[in-house]
């Protein structure tokens, strides 16, 4: 049998990294990271055939949980009449019709292959509907890796981003303003000095790449109410909370409407999509209809409109949000209890389908200073523990877990169960 590691080391010599997308890699974790073999409901299959209780669910999409009968069969369904044509078809129609449907600030959509195209895509329709070049993002906050959002407050933050990766021009990274996540009087401040120059602010509405962090009372209020002082774009990047945190998404959880909406993961079913849309008059200025250059071959896939269709679908099911939630909360709860019970400095911070676990003395984490001062070693000790007693964690403590529908009362007490030992693991 081939194990996972000797498998890394073979995928080591032509992928960088032996993975093709860095957060797989386990780096910082002192082991290889697990080769899956398959995925079937709340469980992922290694090559080894160990069983994982699964809270990744692929970093988000698979809320229904995974292999999902229905999904699969709409895939299936349409195999057979070509896999891309590179022309319209019905199916997008349909899918632009449920998506502006389940979310009513999007009275126009076009579809992508990736959130970051659809931020990437986003951002640019917001600079050339406003004839402004500055953005304003938040630390900690992840929107894909096109070269405007790859970057990090410099030292004048108001004024000149930094590029966080080598490759990404200063000349374009200096027109990104990052600012602190929950901090409602820095954006204040910032607009009150470039406001009219800032072309759109993204967030993400709750925050989860850097673990999961909801957004204080107002803050999200507060970035209206500068855009629309100031003319600019309010994109809300809901690439991981469209669908899981509300059928609407934050936006329809906290009641605060963008111009823009990003969406990717769920909106598949599986399969790489992205979306953004939001306003018709904003909208309009994409190309065919207005000047804003955006495209892709394979967009708006046939297959991959079926998987996300199949799946959108299920989540109308009444009640369907409110039962994740739950699932959430009885997780979040006996991680809590079991933290408590063995001294462990531990919180949670969960919103409908995601949550977090934080290593920390504080009672509450709002931004990324304070995520990133959580206790990384003991994280590393508990996901290990995790993993040795079958549960799949996200293999970084900046990363949101996902709960799906799948995951049955048995899942979740197998978890509780492994936690407890793992926190005992966590005070060695
Ligand atoms: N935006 C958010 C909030 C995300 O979490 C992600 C990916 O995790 C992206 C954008 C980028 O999406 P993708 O990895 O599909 O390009």
């Amino acid at each position: 049998m081939t194990t996972s590691a000797q498998l890394f080391e073979q995928a080591s010599r032509h992928i960088p990294g032996g993975v093709n997308s860095p957060v797989r890699a386990f780096k910082g974790l002192h082991r290889p990271p697990v080769f899956m073999e398959r995925a079937q409901g709340a469980y992922l299959y290694d090559v080894e055939g160990k069983r994982y209780v699964d809270y990744v669910g692929s970093w988000g999409p698979m809320i229904t949980g995974h292999a999902d009968p229905e999904v699969l069969g709409a895939v299936r369904e349409r195999l057979d009449q070509g896999l891309s044509f590179g022309t319209p078809t019905a199916i997008e129609t349909t899918m632009a019709d449920l998506i502006c449907e389940m979310i009513p600030t999007i009275e126009m959509v076009r579809m992508v292959n990736s959130g970051t195209e659809a931020t990437m895509s986003a951002i640019r329709l917001a600079r050339g509907f406003t004839g402004r070049d500055k953005i304003v993002k938040f630390e900690g906050n992840y929107h894909g890796h096109s070269d405007s959002l790859l970057v990090k407050a410099g030292s004048g933050a108001l004024t000149h981003g930094e590029p966080s990766s080598p490759g990404v021009p200063a000349s374009l990274a200096e027109h990104t303003v990052t600012l602190s996540y929950n901090d409602p009087d820095a954006v204040e401040a910032c607009f009150e000095e470039i406001g009219d120059e800032i072309a759109c602010i993204i967030v993400e509405p709750v925050a989860g790449n850097m673990n999961c962090i909801p957004p204080q009372p107002g803050f999200l209020e507060t970035l209206r109410r500068v855009c629309n002082e100031h003319g600019s774009v309010l994109i809300f990047d809901e690439v991981m909370t469209g669908f899981r945190v509300a059928m609407g998404g934050a936006q329809a959880y906290y009641e605060v409407a963008p111009d823009l909406t990003c969406l990717g993961k769920i909106v598949g079913g599986g399969m790489p999509v992205g979306a953004f849309g939001g306003k018709r008059e904003i909208m309009e200025h994409i190309s065919p209809l207005g000047p804003v250059y955006q495209a892709g071959t394979l967009s708006g896939n046939p297959l991959a409109m079926a998987a996300g269709i199949a799946l959108l679908t299920k989540l109308r099911e009444p009640g369907f949000h409110d039962a994740l939630a739950q699932r959430v909360e009885t997780l979040c709860h006996g991680l809590q209890e079991r933290a408590d019970a063995a001294g462990v400095d531990m919180i949670t911070q969960h919103v409908g389908g995601m949550f977090g676990l934080f290593f920390t003395g504080q009672s509450r984490v709002d931004n990324f200073a304070q995520a990133t001062a959580c206790d990384a070693e003991a994280f590393r000790r508990f996901f290990s523990a995790m993993l040795d007693q079958g549960v799949y964690l996200a293999p970084s403590a900046f990363e949101a877990g996902f709960m799906s529908s799948a995951h049955t009362p048995e899942d979740i007490q197998l978890t509780l169960d492994a936690a407890e030992k793992a926190f005992a693991a966590v005070q060695l």
